[in-house]
């Protein structure tokens, strides 16, 4: 990719435009190991070797973060009343503009990709694509092995007279509160806890631990974030 110096730069964080014309005024600005004082120059990302204060700098376009999301915050980019996601990234990451991929009640837990990349976003959301999503979920009630077999062949959310695709539950334990595994391939509005509803139960507690081939970093502690590693990029594109 072809862009001026400057704005690689500032895209990747290292300072505002400003800044880095004075950087490269006092020489801190190397390309090819050559000094460049002028730092509207363009460059070639795929090719130039591009060095501030000695350290070389690689151009991202894109960010790709995976948090576990607390409850209480919206997976929204602004609210006006309600703290969202991108309020708990650090400022370094504002200027890349990310999203959340998708969205996840605010009570709900769990897996949460953030990126300022559409394409990738469109593709995980895509109804046609059906990627699944696992969430652990906690429910009032017990569940039973007939329960099992209605959500395999698919719960009908009645206010849109729709059925959804199969759906696997898997009890961990039945109990007073029972506790299971959930994969649906779809995303509907509150999918998961209106599928329970379905069976007369109720979701007391959600968290999603995957998406696609992506499983939630059980390092990550509730509200913290991290970016994907390049394996899990390669899987996920
Ligand atoms: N299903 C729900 O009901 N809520 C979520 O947040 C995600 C899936």
């Amino acid at each position: 990719m072809k862009l001026r110096i400057d704005k690689m730069l500032s895209n990747i964080g290292v300072g505002s435009r400003k800044e880095i014309k004075q950087f490269a005024k006092n020489g801190l600005i190397k390309i090819n190991d050559v000094v460049v004082k002028d730092s509207s120059k363009i460059i070639d990302t795929d090719i130039d070797v591009v060095k501030y204060n000695g350290e070389t700098m690689k151009y991202v376009q894109h960010i790709y973060l995976m948090m576990n999301k607390p409850q209480g915050v919206v997976s929204a980019t602004e609210d006006n009343y309600d703290k969202t996601v991108i309020d708990l990234l650090y400022d370094e990451d504002s200027f890349y503009e990310p999203f959340p991929v998708g969205r996840l009640d605010k009570d709900t837990e769990g897996l949460l990709l953030i990126t300022n990349d559409g394409q990738l976003a469109h593709d995980l959301l895509s109804p046609k694509k059906h990627v699944d999503k696992t969430y652990y979920v906690e429910a009032a009630e017990e569940v039973t092995e007939e329960d099992i077999k209605t959500f395999d062949k698919g719960i009908l959310l009645t206010e849109e007279n729709y059925t959804t695709l199969p759906a696997k539950l898997e009890v961990i334990e039945s109990g007073y509160p029972s506790k299971c595994y959930v994969t649906i391939r779809e995303g509907k509005f509150h999918q998961v806890k209106r599928m329970f509803i379905a069976i007369n139960n109720e979701v007391t507690y959600l968290k999603r631990v995957s998406m696609g081939p992506i499983k939630l970093d059980d390092k990550l502690k509730v509200g913290e974030y991290r970016h994907l590693t390049e394996e899990e990029l390669e899987i996920l594109k």
